[in-house]
């Protein structure tokens, strides 16, 4: 398949599946217009990379669905000055797009052959924001608090503590919430010394394995 093969899915994808479901996020649809999700997908998943569903990136893993990831991205409202932290890097493709939208992402990942991989990405494509971390993400990223968002890519049986701890006056976190086979998708706002949450649509991610997570 060609770029413009690709070219031509991807606007396919951003119309029927993102702005028909509501997206309306300009920033976030237009980042998404130019990222090659196909650069993120296994070589022999290339020419589904494009579909309405989440596909596998190995060590048991899965790129989510483009749908979930415009829909979690424009949760975070990102106006492009903030510092980002994503837990869950697996593809790289939703922390590429985080680094398209704001200033810094740092993106914690527990697979270490994940992260290198995604590494390669970013620097094959050469996107300079992006910090990868290898380590239990449950417990955040104090090193580089506070984070005027936070996006966890896995489920969790509860909005972990550290997180809140992390997050900026006015910050966003978003996390999905839950069982392991289905959870909610939570975002929480910090203001002041409170933290007011939203629940908002079903979804089902991979577990978030950690001291703040699912047991191993
Ligand atoms: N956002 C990713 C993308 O665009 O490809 C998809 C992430 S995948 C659904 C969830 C990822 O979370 C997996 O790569 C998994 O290894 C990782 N993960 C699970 N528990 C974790 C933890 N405690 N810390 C960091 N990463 C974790």
């Amino acid at each position: 398949m060609s770029e413009s093969d690709f070219s031509a899915l991807r606007e396919r994808m951003v119309v029927e599946q993102l702005e028909r479901r509501g997206i309306d996020d300009q920033r976030v649809l237009s980042a998404l217009r130019s990222l090659p999700r196909h650069a993120f997908v296994l070589d022999e998943d290339r020419a589904f990379a494009y579909e309405d569903r989440p596909l596998s990136i190995g060590a048991g893993q899965t790129i989510s669905q483009p749908y979930v990831v415009a829909l979690m991205t424009q949760l975070l409202a990102l106006e492009g000055n903030e510092t980002v932290l994503e837990i869950g890097t697996g593809s790289g493709y939703q922390t590429a797009l985080l680094a398209s939208l704001a200033n810094e992402v740092h993106s914690v990942e527990r697979v270490e052959t994940l992260a290198n991989t995604a590494k390669e990405r970013f620097d094959a494509l050469e996107i300079p924001n992006v910090h990868v971390h290898v380590g239990d993400g449950s417990r955040g990223w104090p090193e580089e608090a506070p984070y005027e968002a936070i996006l966890v890519t896995a489920g969790a049986p509860r909005a972990p503590k550290p997180l809140f701890a992390q997050l900026a006056e006015g910050g966003r976190l978003v996390i999905p919430v839950g069982r392991k086979g289905g959870q909610i998708l939570q975002r929480w706002r910090r203001e002041g010394k409170t933290f007011k949450r939203e629940d908002l649509s079903p979804v089902a991610f991979v577990p978030l394995i950690g001291r703040h997570g699912w047991d191993r």
